[in-house]
């Protein structure tokens, strides 16, 4: 498939990033504009309407996060995150902002280029579509049939608890994103409280167990550190 119909804002001071970034994405069809600060990077958003933006969070002017915001009171475009690998707390606060992913410098190349793909699909096709026909979900030998609640590896049925099979369900209507432990505990059991963390990550960990997974081994869910779950697409 041709992605040159797709316009990608790439925001970041490095320019060797930038030039890496603007390489990768050219050869895979895809239109690019750059800019090296958050002003900049606002008006090429407002005059060149980007379908996805690429935005570092340490630019010269201002907090990246401002591009966020910004963006977001008036557009729901893509918006993938580059973040220091320490950086917990602010790959947090995007993704509360609004920003639908993030990738951690030094990121790979391929890595970043997926998720730019999946996000893009993403928009094209609401959650609801990307369940296949019949209502079911697949990733791999994973897959769940939604009507049944029913979730198999292979040809083994996993017998999960209520709160676990939600929990599953809910990472693979988001199959490929990240989302945050505060999103998971808003879905599953409403407001938070101070158990809410330790009760997603014992049910986390009772998940991981039945679908057969072990530590350091996770085929089916990712665990980002300090920032939430993510459904991987294979
Ligand atoms: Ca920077």
């Amino acid at each position: 498939m041709s992605n040159n119909r797709y316009k990608l804002l790439i925001v970041e001071d490095e320019q060797h990033i930038t030039t890496l970034l603007r390489n990768l994405a050219e050869t895979e069809g895809f239109q690019v504009i750059t800019a090296k600060n958050c002003q900049e990077g606002l008006l090429m958003f407002s005059s060149h309407r980007p379908d996805l933006i690429i935005l570092d969070l340490g630019l010269p002017d201002r907090d990246g996060k401002d591009v966020i915001r910004r963006v977001r009171e008036e557009s729901s475009i893509p918006i993938i995150v580059l973040s220091a690998r320490s950086d917990e707390k602010e790959k947090v606060l995007s993704l509360d902002m609004g920003a639908n992913d993030y990738v951690t410098k030094p990121f790979g190349a391929a890595e970043l280029m997926a998720r730019v793909r999946s996000e893009l699909r993403a928009g094209r096709k609401g959650p609801e579509e990307t369940r296949l026909p019949g209502g079911r979900f697949v990733t791999g030998d994973l897959s769940i049939d939604y009507d049944a609640r029913q979730v198999t590896v292979g040809e083994s049925e996993i017998r999960f608890t209520q709160i676990e099979y939600n929990i599953v369900a809910l990472l693979s209507q988001h199959c490929g994103r990240v989302l945050t432990y505060a999103a998971i505990i808003r879905e599953i059991w409403g407001q938070s409280d101070a158990g809410s963390v330790k009760k997603l990550q014992v049910n986390m960990a009772n998940i991981r167990r039945k679908l057969g997974e072990r530590p350091g081994d996770n085929r089916y869910i990712a665990n980002e550190l300090g920032v939430g779950y993510r459904m991987c697409r294979l």
